[in-house]
């Protein structure tokens, strides 16, 4: 049993939830566990794979690889799992890498599971498990067929930097015609200060309870007060508060912090999905009867725009302590 994990860089930056599920991968063990780095700069962040625990390390660099399209990637992956005879692919989840895992399984005629956010060997097979039914239940998932592609779900695993040498192997980089048909005309970067939510140990989230754009300065100035970053319910994305990159839930992104503080967010179902698998909720909301209240460790019933306030002056005080 071999497995090839996508270690998705950008601008010579490893991807968290990547190095999160290389340490999975090698902690489940039972085979070579190899990592798959493509575009510029990659061959330079070997050694970081090889310090997570990848024993090998393949890397593609061509200009053709530089812009992070799928395509591409699809072609040099699917001569990597050939050349490596691997027989499970794993993907930390991003928008890249849904569409690489797919394009990889459609080339490959494979299985693909996503949305995991376990992987166990069960008598010798990789069995994953994901949730199901709005999250109320996790199910198991297997494979049919080789190699056994999986996509996990964002923040799941921890990276582990317990690994040491690796070999780094030069990628077979033969991009077949349509691969490159697509081209990226221009990138856009969101100014952002602080951790991504994909990556912060801390998120503060604020939903309509809010009452106005004007008053996610509260929610910041608590983020930046904790060093974490700040997520924002759809509801008060579709209305244009706050961008829709930071909107957490069923529709919108899957976060596992250790602290996530709700700021005016009454917990619907679809939020929930999105972030209960943070370690520590809090929940700040004026209503005692609110559905946040039922799955959150900590709650504060009470008029956020004094309670929030009042908390981030008192974190501001510890921390100059
Ligand atoms: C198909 C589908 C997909 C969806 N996907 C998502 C998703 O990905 N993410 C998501 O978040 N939602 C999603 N939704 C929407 C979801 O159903 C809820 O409508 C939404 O999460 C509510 O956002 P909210 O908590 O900000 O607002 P509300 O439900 O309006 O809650 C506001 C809360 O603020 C409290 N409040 C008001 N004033 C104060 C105050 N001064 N101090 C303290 N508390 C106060 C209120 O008591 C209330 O509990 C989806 C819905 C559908 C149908």
């Amino acid at each position: 049993m071999s497995t090839l994990v996508f270690l998705e860089q950008h601008e010579g930056e490893l991807q968290k939830g990547a190095l999160g599920v290389l340490a999975k991968a090698a902690s489940l063990g039972g085979g070579e566990i190899a990592a798959a780095i493509v575009g510029a700069g990659a061959s330079a962040l070997a050694a970081e794979a090889g310090r997570h625990g990848a024993v090998k390390v393949w890397v593609a660099e061509d200009p053709a690889l530089d812009a992070p399209l799928p395509q591409p990637r699809v072609d040099v992956l699917a001569k990597v799992v050939a050349a490596g005879s691997y027989d499970t692919v794993l993907f930390g989840a991003s928008v890249l890498a849904a569409d690489v895992a797919a394009g990889l399984a459609a080339r490959l005629d494979a299985g693909l599971n996503w949305d995991l956010v376990d992987l166990v060997r069960e008598n010798g097979r990789l069995v994953g498990r994901r949730p199901a039914l709005g999250d109320s239940v996790v199910v198991d998932v297997g494979w049919n067929g080789s190699p056994a592609i999986g996509i996990v779900r964002a923040g799941t695993f921890e990276p582990a930097a317990n690994g040491g040498e690796t070999e780094v192997v030069q990628a077979p980089v033969e991009l077949e015609d349509f691969s490159t048909a697509a081209t990226m005309l221009e990138q856009a970067h969101e100014e952002q200060a602080g951790p991504s939510i994909e990556e912060a140990d801390v998120i503060v989230a604020g939903g309509r309870g809010l009452g106005g754009p004007e008053n996610f300065a509260l929610v910041e100035d608590l983020a930046k007060a904790l060093g974490g970053a700040v997520a924002a319910t759809r509801a008060v994305v579709d209305a244009g508060w706050y961008p829709y990159a930071a909107q957490v839930g069923q529709t919108g992104k899957s976060v596992s912090p250790k602290l996530y503080v709700a700021c005016g967010i009454s917990g619907a179902i679809q939020h929930k999905v999105g972030m209960q698998g943070s370690n520590v909720i809090v929940a700040i909301n004026k209503d005692a009867n609110a559905p946040i209240f039922e799955f959150s460790d900590l709650g504060v019933v009470g008029d956020l725009h004094q309670v929030v306030p009042k908390l981030t002056e008192l974190v501001r005080a510890r921390k100059e302590r």
